[in-house]
């Protein structure tokens, strides 16, 4: 049996996955590394911002660094308030060095005041 590989949550082609059996473990590190490079230039950071059930994302602005997004909340349950904000977060994607996932720090801003503009 060539390619051992236990989990079927990994699909990759047979050709790479054969390639990395050869590899020592310093060239599996920095294999690691360069998927994760290739990784963080792809996603763009707003792909991973999206809805959670009862929420509803009014806008996103792109800056340097990090993404401001506003969105408004439903409660569970509901209520005569609901929906709630709009609210600014501040959100910042942090890559994590041990499984290289990108995950996103929302840091809240505050309620966005209407316009009535
Ligand atoms: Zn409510």
């Amino acid at each position: 049996m060539v390619g051992v590989n236990s989990s079927s949550d990994i699909s990759i082609p047979e050709s790479i996955a054969n390639e990395l059996t050869t590899l020592d473990d310093e060239s599996l590190r920095d294999v690691i590394n360069y998927a994760q490079s290739l990784l963080a230039e792809r996603l763009p950071q707003t792909s991973q911002i999206t809805e959670e059930p009862g929420e509803e994302i009014i806008s996103i602005w792109e800056h340097d660094g990090y993404t401001l997004v506003t969105k408004k909340h439903s409660c569970v349950a509901g209520c005569d308030d609901c929906p709630h904000g709009p609210y600014l977060y501040r959100v910042r994607a942090e890559q994590s060095f041990v499984n290289g996932e990108r995950t996103l720090h929302w840091s809240f801003l505050g309620r966005v005041e209407k316009s009535d503009c």
